[in-house]
């Protein structure tokens, strides 16, 4: 699967930066899935391959404007386009009522389907590869992670076997495929004997604006990846005259490592953390991996991640900003 950030700052947009967006595309799928959608999340899906004609769905993890004020303007460019596939929009309570009230004020005729779904913690709901299950996080307002769980491969065949037995590959492949048996040179071949062991999905979550990432508890215990914000390194959130309800690095490396969490991003960056400045987003990964083992980035505007089957994590690419 490959993710793309659209946007990793935090609170505001910055000219290294836009607000929080992020994709979600599994191989070869002709569909994608949107992560939160802070405003001009639109433009920089330009910057992309991603078009909204193939966007099939979007989560919004809480009601902070740098997560959500995309959304008109990406609703109405989508009509536009003249790109027609339903929408639905999975967000906490509030955001139908913000939609509605901004659709209604424009006399916006979208001219697709959109469905719009409020939900709760620990509600589950399944999508075409994959389990979705929201876990409340701990913010300045109610605030989710969604906890993705890729199904299993389970009708891989075992084309060595087959092979050794003299069947080449052929329709008899997809019968085994379908858990049909065949019947091969008089013989009958059993679907359960011709088949590999499945190949298990991968754990992902999205989290969005937390200050406590351990409410994530068990969830995280050997998960393949967490996309999860670091806000501050932990000293400049000490001299914080006013506490604001976000991750510091530094905790956020020590529950990574303690629940075994194999790949991570970091994301949500402060706008204090920029190439100008004398504190640069190094800060931010010193503080991690000082404390964390499992593979780490963090997250630049339109980079491009690919989180292989066998859960190893790469950066792939960099769109131009
Ligand atoms: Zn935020
Ligand atoms: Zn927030």
């Amino acid at each position: 699967m490959e993710l793309t950030f659209l946007g990793t700052s935090a609170g505001k947009p910055t000219k290294e930066r836009n607000v929080s967006a992020m994709a979600l595309q599994f191989e070869q799928d002709n569909k994608w899935y949107l992560f939160d959608c802070g405003e001009a999340t639109q433009h920089q899906i330009l910057r992309s391959r991603l078009s909204l004609g193939r966007l099939d769905t979007i989560f919004i993890t809480h009601m902070h404007g740098d997560h959500y004020y995309g959304l008109p303007g990406l609703l109405s460019s989508k009509k536009l386009d003249t790109a027609f596939r339903p929408l639905r929009i999975y967000g906490p309570k509030g955001i139908k009522k913000f939609l509605d009230c901004t659709l209604d004020h424009s006399l916006e005729n979208l001219g697709y389907v959109l469905t719009i779904i409020e939900f709760e913690a620990d509600e589950t709901y399944r999508f075409d590869r994959f389990d979705l299950k929201v876990l409340a996080l701990e913010h300045s307002v109610e605030s989710f992670a969604f906890s993705i769980k890729e199904d299993a491969i389970t009708n891989k065949i075992n084309e060595k076997k087959l092979r050794e037995i003299g069947l080449e590959p052929s329709r008899l492949y997809g019968e085994l495929q379908k858990g049909h048996s065949v019947t091969f040179q008089g013989k009958l071949l059993e679907p359960r004997e011709y088949m590999l062991e499945p190949i298990p999905g991968r754990s992902v979550i999205i989290a969005g604006d937390n200050s406590r990432p351990d409410v994530l508890g068990a969830s995280l215990e050997g998960l393949d990846l967490l996309v999860h914000e670091a806000t501050y390194t932990q000293e400049a959130y000490d001299h914080l005259a006013v506490k604001v309800m976000h991750t510091t690095a530094k905790v956020l490396g020590e529950t990574v490592e303690r629940y075994h969490v194999k790949n991570l991003i970091a994301t949500h960056i402060n706008p204090r953390y920029n190439t100008k400045s004398d504190t640069g987003v190094e800060l931010i990964h010193d503080e991690i991996r000082s404390l964390y083992t499992g593979r780490l980035f963090i997250a630049n505007d339109l980079d491009v991640y690919r989180l292989g089957r066998d859960g190893t994590l790469k950066r792939v690419h960099t769109y131009k900003r």
